[in-house]
């Protein structure tokens, strides 16, 4: 028997379960079908930073509002928790890039972004145990951290539940159906379901799931290894780095573990379905090298365990928030390896502009999907010349 929904949701990551929230949020009852389990893909290896630093306004814009109303206000807004961890935020860019630098926290801070420039004798002070001898100045975001990827896409599953969603897992879409012009629904492994909305927020799976009705999307797999390392007991505080000249970005993990990871060995253009076991085998040890230039303590440390993450990466390396040219069918994927903390806002904006025709937390419209066929992608204002922002 087909069931009828008045949107159907693809995919139980968290882009899937923020629009799920905020659609059963507008009084729809979506259904969100998952292949496996929530948050098997890319969400549930997220390093889960949520730091506002971007080249490109629109990302920082989206950030802050995903900060300042939901993750810093997270029970109140959406119920349950995700996690958020102020850690404070520290991006540190070579010497060349310091005007770079400059003009990103000046687009920032007239965002209302709570970041400024600081000289690296205060970074010393805040933080005596990494090494400052490389750069002069950093951009600093005192209300920055950390959250959990997976509590995080839960609690909006959740929330949305209470207000009439369905959760569907081991539930694989296998067709888009269409009439006129339009998207009328799916087949699945668990049966027919008819919708007038339909939203692919398959991560990784996008690109498949896309071409099931008939679209091509620009997406290619990111393979992105991240250790947890014990932090030596003569480690002081410290804050969620991302680090430009050492090369890696780290961050505490509760109180006991470090999460850190480096762009060195991350693979492009694997299968979706690769094998999430084993990391590159020259992983670890550059991600040490790189490290210790920064914490030289991480001497001291010793690994607790490796994991393989993957995401969907759209040639510009920034997320289609989107109509697809099919009615009714959207697209919210290609988060390309960014797309956590930006999620809360991004599933708002996304749903105005399902319902409402037109975005309005958040201005999505650069993330259009035309702008791949136009060839007019997306760049940062102050790009520091190298892919991952
Ligand atoms: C290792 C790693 C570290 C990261 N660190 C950060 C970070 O620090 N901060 C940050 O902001 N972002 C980070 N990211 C990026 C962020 O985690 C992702 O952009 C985000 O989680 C993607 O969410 P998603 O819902 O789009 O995709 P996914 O989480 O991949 O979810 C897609 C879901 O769709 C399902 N699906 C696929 N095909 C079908 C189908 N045919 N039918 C039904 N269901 C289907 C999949 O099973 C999957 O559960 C990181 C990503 C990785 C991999």
């Amino acid at each position: 028997m087909t069931q009828s929904y008045n949107a159907i949701v693809i995919g139980a990551g968290v882009m899937g379960a923020s629009i799920a929230f905020h659609l059963a949020e507008r009084g729809l009852k979506p259904a969100i079908l998952e292949r496996k389990t929530v948050a098997s893909g890319a969400t549930g290896y997220s390093s889960g930073l949520v730091r506002m630093h971007y080249d490109l306004a629109v990302e920082a814009e989206l950030t802050f509002v995903s900060y300042k109303n939901y993750y810093s206000n997270w029970k109140e807004r959406v119920g349950g928790e995700c996690g958020f961890i102020n850690t404070g935020f520290l991006k540190i860019v070579k010497r060349e890039y310091e005007e770079k630098l400059r003009g990103n926290v000046a687009n920032q801070q007239r965002i209302g972004i709570n970041t400024s420039i600081i000289p690296a004798a205060e970074v010393n002070q805040l933080f005596p145990d990494l090494v400052t001898d490389q750069f002069d100045f950093a951009a600093y975001e005192p209300d920055s951290g950390y959250a959990d990827a997976t509590l995080t896409t839960n609690s909006f599953i959740e929330s949305a539940k209470r207000n009439g969603a369905t959760l569907i897992q081991n539930c694989e879409v296998t067709a888009v159906h269409t009439s006129g012009g339009r998207v009328t629904g799916v087949s699945t492994t668990q049966g027919e379901f008819d919708a007038p909305i339909v939203i692919n927020a398959a991560g990784r799976w996008a690109k498949q799931v896309a071409s099931l009705a008939g679209i091509e999307v620009p997406l290619e797999t990111w393979t992105h290894d991240v250790a947890f390392l014990h932090r030596p007991p003569s480690l002081g505080r410290f804050p969620a780095v991302i680090d430009d000249i050492a090369n890696c970005y780290f961050r505490p993990e509760g109180s006991a573990l470090i999460l850190a990871a480096s762009e060195d060995d991350s693979l492009r253009n694997e299968t979706p379905e690769a094998d999430e076991q084993t990391p590159s085998p020259s992983f670890l040890e550059n991600l040490i090298d790189n490290m210790v230039r920064r914490i030289p303590k991480i001497e001291e440390s010793g690994l607790q365990s490796i994991h393989v993450g993957r995401d969907g990466l759209t040639p510009d390396q920034r997320a289609i928030y989107s109509a697809s040219g099919l009615d009714g069918f959207y697209l919210a994927c290609g988060l390309s390896g960014t797309g956590f903390k930006t999620s809360p806002a991004a599933g708002a904006s996304m749903v105005e502009l399902i319902l409402d025709g037109k975005p309005k937390t958040v201005d999505i419209t650069p993330f259009r999907f035309e702008r791949f066929a136009e060839g007019k992608l997306l760049e940062g204002e102050y790009g520091y010349g190298n892919l991952w922002r």
